[in-house]
């Protein structure tokens, strides 16, 4: 056996469970005769760490399609994937975007990303399933997301909540998804968290249900190794999940037009100083941020009359490459300034409000230089 997630042959044991359940469902009377017992073997990828299920303990019959996710029946998990679905949704700007929930069991995900104001269907192969989805009145397409899969439409993001536990291809699925995804498309997985089974002793978290168990490492190198570039891998806020939010640049890489982007935005800046050349201009900022982007800009040191900062030790000191001189924040007074340009981005909210409430400044007078140089309003 090679590792699911990245072909690699070397496979160590990582842990053995003599009398496992076959599956993790209950099963009615008649079935009692067919089920047995199994001894599990759990191995370690020695390459990406992936811990896997050893594909003698996979579970072969069509288990799926009777197969009822029965999470949102709790109401702290309603309330889990609705804060989820409204953050994704936020921190990708996905409103009014179509995002596809693959493997979307109930369908209550799907429900509340369309409540977090995006488009959103769902996928899923479960009979059952589907139509509890549909009873809540969220478009669902019963299918399996395999070779023959289509979507009349491409997607601006997509979501699997507790699905890749279960795939022993990884990467047959994702590029199945990828068919539908667009270029540059976001993306959100969700799977059990192997960090909080190993923490917590919980044996019982392994079971042949489960193939794969992602920890942080594992699941951003799965991810990586599809196209997609890692943004953050968080844990739920009762740590059983863990979280990975991800954009298709099917390139491997962040930033791979970044000289390009440099380019411009050094462009965009000197514009920005040009244009509010007339005014008595500071800058708030005398950190690595400031001095780096003033320096590469060229901005001419007559453009501004200093840099103010909150550290009485850089006070009479000067910015290394533009030679702009250093003070207190109360010369922004004394000297009249009337624009200041905020560089220490890293406290931009407690700078904006000190020269709002402490140096009268309105928000118009008020500049940041990220994520391009412009006023607050
Ligand atoms: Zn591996």
């Amino acid at each position: 056996m090679r590792c699911i997630s990245c072909g690699f042959e070397k496979l160590s044991t990582f842990l053995e469970v003599p009398n496992a359940p076959m599956r993790v469902q209950v099963i009615s009377e008649k079935n009692l005769q067919r089920d047995k017992k199994n001894d599990l073997k759990i191995l370690k990828c020695e390459k990406c760490t992936l811990i896997q299920l050893s594909d003698k303990n996979y579970v072969v019959n069509d288990y799926y399609d009777d197969y009822i996710m029965s999470r949102t029946y709790s109401p702290h998990a309603r309330k889990y994937l609705k804060g989820l679905a409204k953050d994704f949704i936020s921190f990708f700007d996905l409103k009014n975007k179509l995002v596809v929930d693959v493997g979307c069991g109930d369908g209550y995900f799907v429900y509340a990303l369309l409540k977090a104001k995006s488009k959103s269907i769902g996928i899923e192969p479960s009979d059952v399933a589907t139509r509890l989805a549909k009873d809540k009145g969220v478009k669902v397409i019963r299918d399996y997301v395999d070779d023959k899969f289509k979507l009349d439409q491409k997607a601006d993001a997509f979501v699997t909540l507790e699905v890749f536990e279960h795939i022993s291809d990884p990467k047959k699925l994702l590029t199945n998804i990828k068919k539908f995804l667009k270029v540059g498309g976001y993306g959100l997985v969700e799977v059990p968290s192997l960090v909080k089974t190993l923490r917590d002793n919980r044996y019982y978290d392994f079971f042949p249900d489960h193939v794969a168990y992602y920890s942080p490492t594992s699941l951003s190198y799965m991810l990586h190794l599809n196209g997609f570039d890692v943004f953050s891998v968080k844990h739920s806020p009762d740590e059983n999940y863990l979280i990975a939010y991800f954009q298709y640049t099917n390139k491997s890489g962040l930033g791979n037009n970044i000289q390009k982007q440099f380019i411009d935005y050094r462009s965009q800046y000197k514009k920005f100083f040009r244009n509010i050349a007339n005014n008595k201009i500071a800058l708030w900022g005398a950190g690595a941020k400031g001095i780096s982007s003033i320096s590469f800009s060229n901005i001419p040191k007559d453009a501004i009359v200093f840099c103010v900062d909150s550290d009485p030790n850089k006070w009479g000191t000067y910015l290394p490459g533009s030679h702009i001189p250093v003070a207190s924040p109360d010369a922004l007074k004394k000297e009249d300034i009337n624009v200041v340009v905020v560089t220490a981005m890293a406290y931009v909210d407690e700078i904006v409000s000190t020269l709002q409430k402490k140096y009268n400044f309105k928000k118009n007078q008020i500049a940041v230089i990220t994520p391009e140089p412009m006023f607050l309003t």
